[in-house]
């Protein structure tokens, strides 16, 4: 068995089999993404747009389900519009009014996530709570209807100390359901929490993940 598939079958033997793990791909070859479909993955992550277009084009491979998880500039939302399964890193409203034009282009609906910033630093992108509240409440975000907000995702600070990530984790949960409460009660499809890497992806399935974003501990460290 390689490698690649020993480290996969090594998580999801841990997680809820409703947990959805996506392999995040970034700087690692085309082989290597071949020899990860071949042990079964269907999800990749890539955090750069450029890249993620390459592999696509590369690979076409329509069972390959491609995750957007790294910041999205709008000037390049038209690039994934007609591939991309979720973006995970929606974080304004003038992108997701760009992203709502792109799909209705290619006539389709695009899945995506709201990001928050719940870590303790300041390099990591997202909204934070009224930033969203003012989206969901804004008219132009009701008259989207080649969107779908699928939940929210978030990255916890890098460190060590466990109880700080534990602490980021039930923000960004808490902050799930109550934007579910209020906007999206009895809509099945709002429903995703992404949140867990490498490192701290055993604290995200305690604190509620449904979707785990991981690279190193399954590809090994990037270079
Ligand atoms: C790179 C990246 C990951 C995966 O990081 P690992 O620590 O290698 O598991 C997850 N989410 C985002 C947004 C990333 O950019």
């Amino acid at each position: 068995m390689s490698e690649i598939k020993k480290n996969i079958d090594n998580i999801i033997k841990q997680i809820p089999n409703t947990t959805k793990l996506v392999a995040v791909s970034k700087t690692h070859s085309i082989e290597t993404i071949k020899e990860t479909f071949d042990a079964g993955q269907r999800d990749f992550g890539e955090n750069k747009v450029q890249e993620m277009v390459d592999k696509h084009n590369q690979l076409q491979n329509p069972e390959i389900k491609w995750h957007l998880i790294g910041h999205l500039q709008r000037n390049k939302v038209k690039y994934i519009a007609d591939f991309v399964e979720l973006i995970h890193s929606v974080d304004s409203l003038r992108l997701l009014t760009e992203i709502n034009r792109q799909a209705k282009r290619h006539n389709r609906i695009i899945n995506c996530l709201l990001q928050f910033h719940i870590a303790d630093e300041d390099t990591k992108f997202g909204l934070n709570f009224d930033e969203a509240i003012n989206i969901l409440e804004s008219d132009e975000f009701k008259s989207f209807g080649n969107i779908k907000i699928c939940g929210v995702m978030g990255m916890a600070t890098f460190t060590d100390n466990s109880e700080q990530v534990r602490h980021e984790f039930k923000k960004l949960k808490e902050i799930f359901s109550k934007i579910k409460d209020k906007y999206f009660k009895n809509l099945d499809y709002f429903c995703e929490i992404s949140m867990g890497m490498s490192g701290d992806w055993k604290i995200a399935i305690e604190e509620g993940a449904t979707i785990l974003r991981i690279g190193s501990i399954i590809f090994g460290n990037r270079t």
